[in-house]
């Protein structure tokens, strides 16, 4: 009895460094907004209806998780170039002074395609329904766990990505300089899932900078930033044993050094972020998945396993900052 009480002890401390991010509960919960979005709302670019109707279903997912306007815990900021706005919803460390960690996505997707003279919709399964999917699932996650005491976390919504990164400019202009300082690492997933098929995309990162000792610094092609997400990303691979080059024979999560989404944003502002997707491997060049904004871009045959192994790194990543700053350093 008294081993089994210390053991049960021990489980008890090891949680929440320990938690996982289900592969039954929590992808089930990511794959219904994944559906939600993609399907139900589907195609939901800058100045739709369904980009509104997209903003109201992630308000709501927020709402049923607890955060609330009255208490500052969900905010919405006017984006230039929509009626819709970002949304974020706070989840407030003890200590008011804290560190902030923000996972973020964009949820508007590409206008309609035009394909051999045929218009038709965008779903934007992959971009980014699974990015939203993968960041409010993040959100269920935390919400669980006990206020940290020197970490705040928030999650974040963009519209606008794909008209020039509107929404996440936004989102850094209203930011104090206060809340800069203490931004420690933001992680944009942006095509957060792949297709079985697709054997030869990695889970990758993408960086364009990195604090050090001498100030904010540009990463370029021959040395990307291995920044406070890249490396706290390698640590939780490492801990929770994902894609291995030996066994997957594909290496993951080499920075590359490239922009061209919500993490820019960041960057130009001197923070440290990362965008986190499924992206070609080194030696095919790193392509974006080939439905990428094309009426394709729809539930398909999406490898659960892959999308629950990255969602996965991405939580213990976080996980592993909060309790600790120096995670991966
Ligand atoms: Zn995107």
């Amino acid at each position: 009895m008294k081993i089994l009480l210390a053991l049960l002890a021990a489980l008890c401390l090891c949680f929440p460094a320990c938690a996982e991010f289900d592969d039954m509960e929590d992808m089930d919960y990511w794959y219904d907004q994944l559906y939600i979005l993609s399907e139900e709302i589907g195609c939901r670019p800058v100045g739709s209806d369904n980009e509104l109707a997209a903003m109201a279903h992630i308000r709501s997912k927020f709402e049923a998780l607890g955060f609330r306007a009255e208490n500052g815990t969900l905010n919405g900021y006017d984006v230039s170039n929509s009626s819709a706005k970002d949304l974020e919803a706070i989840l407030p460390a003890q200590n008011e002074a804290s560190d902030i960690l923000i996972v973020c996505a964009h949820y508007d997707s590409a206008p309609p395609a035009t394909v051999n003279g045929v218009t038709s919709d965008v779903p934007g399964t992959r971009d980014n329904a699974s990015g939203i999917a993968g960041m409010l699932a993040m959100a269920r996650e935390f919400v669980q766990l006990p206020a940290d005491p020197d970490t705040e976390m928030r999650f974040v919504a963009f519209t606008s990505e794909e008209t020039g990164h509107q929404g996440s400019q936004a989102y850094v202009e209203h930011l104090t300089p206060n809340e800069r300082e203490r931004i420690a690492a933001v992680f944009n997933l942006d095509l957060i899932t792949v297709d079985i098929w697709l054997e030869e995309h990695v889970f990758s990162v993408d960086t364009m900078g990195m604090r050090t000792p001498e100030g904010y610094v540009n990463g370029s092609d021959e040395h990307p930033a291995h920044n406070k997400v890249v490396r706290a990303i390698q640590a939780a691979m490492q801990e929770l044993d994902y894609f291995d080059p030996a066994e997957s024979g594909a290496t993951h999560c080499v920075p590359r050094h490239l922009g061209m989404s919500d993490h820019d944003s960041f960057h130009f502002a001197g923070m440290d972020s990362a965008n986190i997707a499924f992206r070609g491997n080194e030696e095919e060049g790193g392509s974006w998945h080939p439905y990428m904004h094309l009426p394709e871009d729809n539930l398909g045959d999406l490898d659960y396993e892959r999308t629950h192994q990255a969602l996965n790194i991405v939580y213990t990543a976080l996980n592993g900052l909060a309790a600790d700053p120096a995670y991966g350093d």
